[in-house]
């Protein structure tokens, strides 16, 4: 830290992204990117299109592709913000919404970067403890006349609530604002998206890193009301207006058109995940019930901390934290059906030599 950084800022503690070697090949199971290469037609849009423009700046109201994704979600156009990976809105949705009289709450047990945001913007905030084995009570958001943020499925448990509970949350803080961060919501929960038409005051955060296989690419999107769209909009206008560039805009059209290449992807992503689980528990492992393209899974000899440095010391990347509350467990990015057989390999050696 510098001199000159402002006192605002001393004893801000960053988000720690998961680890992304680049020394050796790892399998790597840590930060729930798509074990599959993005879809052909992306690969071609990309090279042939649009490199030959990169000379002149890109549309800032991305109007083609926020055109192409409302007819996806049959919404308007005006629905759609797109975001620089769905962080950058996660940032936008802290500094548009929330301020001292205006706090906001998430689970004490979630997507890291939520506090690290509230922090950032000097922002008071209410960690809502989880219940027995992760479970999110949603009577505990209702009317709390706070901004909330919830994350479904949550990460990094998996678990995933309904749109009931989703809906009676949002009815109830009609005064503030309810965004679901949707990030894992293609491999098997059930999103709030149609919800976005009935409440003004719900936004529906997704990205495209996770299901649509495009994390070096990133884009996120929000789907809610024109004025909330409108609000993120000065934030973007405020910050960067070209926040998503023109190969990741064409990438991200031709994902669109390639829907089924991704939903057979996720199929198999839940297959490997059923696969995975089950072999887990074989070994003596406890997982939580997971709707999305990880688990959350802990063994009941040897501690969280250590099996992810062993597994990592056998070239398998898995995400732990020290954090007390979960530091038994490990979160595992569900891969292809070969990457997780070789992590369930290493899991056996690793029992068999503290055994
Ligand atoms: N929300 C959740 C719950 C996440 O786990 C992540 C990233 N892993 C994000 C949002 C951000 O994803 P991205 O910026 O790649 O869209």
């Amino acid at each position: 830290m510098s001199k000159y950084l402002s006192t605002r800022f001393t004893n801000l503690e960053t988000y720690v992204p998961g680890e992304q070697p680049q020394d050796m090949l790892y399998v790597k199971l840590n930060t729930n990117e798509s074990p599959f290469p993005p879809a052909p037609a992306v690969q071609e849009a990309i090279s042939q299109a649009e490199i030959r423009l990169l000379n002149l700046y890109p549309d800032p109201e991305c109007r083609l592709l926020r055109q192409k994704l409302a007819d996806h979600y049959s919404v308007k156009i005006e629905n759609i913000f797109l975001s620089n990976g769905s962080d950058e809105l996660l940032n936008f949705f802290f500094m548009a919404f929330c301020d001292a009289e205006k706090p906001v709450a998430f689970p004490s047990i979630s997507y890291g970067f939520y506090p690290v945001y509230a922090c950032l913007y000097q922002l008071p905030y209410t960690e809502i403890p989880l219940h027995e084995n992760f479970r999110l009570d949603p009577s505990d958001y209702c009317g709390i006349h706070k901004n909330i943020v919830i994350a479904n499925p949550n990460a990094p448990t998996g678990r995933a609530i309904s749109v009931a509970e989703i809906e009676e949350i949002v009815r109830t803080n009609t005064s503030h604002v309810v965004m679901i961060d949707e990030a894992y919501i293609d491999f098997g929960g059930e999103s709030c998206l149609l919800l976005t038409k009935k409440y003004e005051n719900l936004l529906v955060c997704q990205t495209f890193s996770k299901f649509r296989s495009l994390a070096g690419g990133r884009l996120g999107f929000a789907i809610g009301n024109p004025d909330l769209i409108a609000d993120l909009d000065k934030m973007k206008y405020s910050t960067n207006s070209y926040n998503i560039n023109r190969l990741t805009m064409a990438a991200a059209i031709a994902t669109l058109e390639s829907d089924g290449y991704y939903v057979n992807n996720s199929k198999i992503i839940q297959d490997n995940r059923a696969y995975t689980t089950s072999a887990l528990e074989k070994l003596g492992f406890e997982t939580i019930p997971s709707e999305a393209n990880f688990i959350f899974t802990r063994c009941k000899t040897i501690e969280g901390g250590a099996l992810y440095r062993a597994l990592k010391s056998k070239g398998i990347l898995v995400r732990h934290w020290d954090k007390p509350t979960i530091a038994d467990w490990c979160r595992v990015t569900i891969g292809s059906r070969e990457q997780m057989d070789m992590f369930l390999a290493k899991v056996r050696e690793i029992l068999e030599e503290v055994n």
